[in-house]
């Protein structure tokens, strides 16, 4: 079965790297069709669930997650429904449907566009795709740490990668374990106003934030996975939160060292570098997930660039 996604360049952030005296690897997974490392998991579980029979898509997202799902359904020739909630920009809605998915726009909030989209998924045929908290996304987002292994002439010392709901951070930590790097250290980024994981693994249980006050509102569920949870208490996981200044700096520092665009969810853990935050220090070949994101553009970074003072 040839996958949805595609292997994307691992290569080495020569200007950084040459700055640190170390090298500094980045994993492309902005330049996935989605735009977002997200096709992996979703990709994945959406042939798993074709290959046994679903006929009709159904994912509440109006963010990375519902884009990759549409990618995916179109690709794979099912009906395919995107379910948003009426907050969700103009831009994003034409983007959903010019790639062939079926918009449908629901309540106010996602929380309503969620009910809508576990109503339809009642009907016969129908699958739901959750953003992050599924067995076959981890499995999916596991290829990424696949392909690295794969791509890297000389080993990796540690993985610095963000975290929303942990979709990505449990697939990272899958692909570690099943390429035989149990020793290799994960540094899990967050945003001030988005830290949920954090503050989780602080308290040693599930902790739900009242708001999310970041605009890295792709990192902004409340609640993790609490299969991201528990892999704290199996590996070694740093946590790190920055600033969304920070972030958006990073951003910025990106888009002129490497000419390539990503959202505040992706700058977070590129800050962690750029910075290079006493976590990171240590680490001679750390390997950076660009998550990529496509809630970005020319002007809303030059706005978030002068919000922060940049
Ligand atoms: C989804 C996403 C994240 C966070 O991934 P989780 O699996 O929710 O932790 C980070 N960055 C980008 C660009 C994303 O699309």
């Amino acid at each position: 079965m040839t996958t949805l996604h595609i292997q994307t360049p691992l290569i080495s952030h020569a200007p950084l790297s040459a700055a640190q005296g170390r090298d500094v690897l980045l994993k492309m997974e902005s330049l996935q069709p989605s735009g977002s490392f997200k096709l992996r998991g979703i990709g994945l579980m959406c042939q798993r669930a074709v290959a046994g029979g679903a006929t009709h898509i159904v994912c509440p997202s109006g963010g990375n997650a519902g884009f990759a799902a549409a990618v995916a359904g179109v690709a794979l020739g099912v009906r395919t429904t995107i379910v948003v909630p009426e907050t969700t920009a103009p831009s994003v809605r034409a983007r959903i449907a010019a790639i062939g998915a079926t918009l449908v726009v629901h309540g106010g909030v996602w929380d309503e566009a969620n009910l809508e989209a576990l109503r339809l998924c009642s009907e016969p045929g129908a699958i739901y795709v959750p953003p992050f908290d599924h067995a076959d996304l981890w499995d999916g987002n596991a290829t990424l740490i696949d392909e690295a292994v794969a791509q890297a002439d000389a080993p990796f010392d540690a993985v610095i990668c963000s975290v929303g709901g942990g979709g990505l951070l449990c697939g990272v930590l899958e692909g570690l374990h099943r390429n035989g790097l149990k020793h290799v250290p994960v540094v899990a980024v967050e945003t001030e106003g988005a830290a949920s994981f954090t503050e989780s693994v602080r308290a040693g249980r599930l902790v739900t934030l009242p708001a999310i006050t970041s605009i890295a509102t792709t990192l902004g569920a409340k609640t993790v996975a609490q299969a991201a949870l528990d892999w704290s208490a199996k590996h070694e996981i740093a946590c790190v939160t920055v600033t969304d200044a920070q972030a958006v700096a990073a951003c910025l520092a990106l888009a002129d060292d490497m000419r390539t665009l990503v959202e505040p969810a992706c700058g977070a853990a590129l800050a962690v570098v750029y910075e290079n935050l006493p976590t990171v220090r240590r680490f001679k070949r750390p390997l950076v997930v660009v998550c990529g994101g496509i809630g970005v553009d020319l002007a809303k970074l030059a706005g978030w660039k002068s919000r922060f003072g940049l």
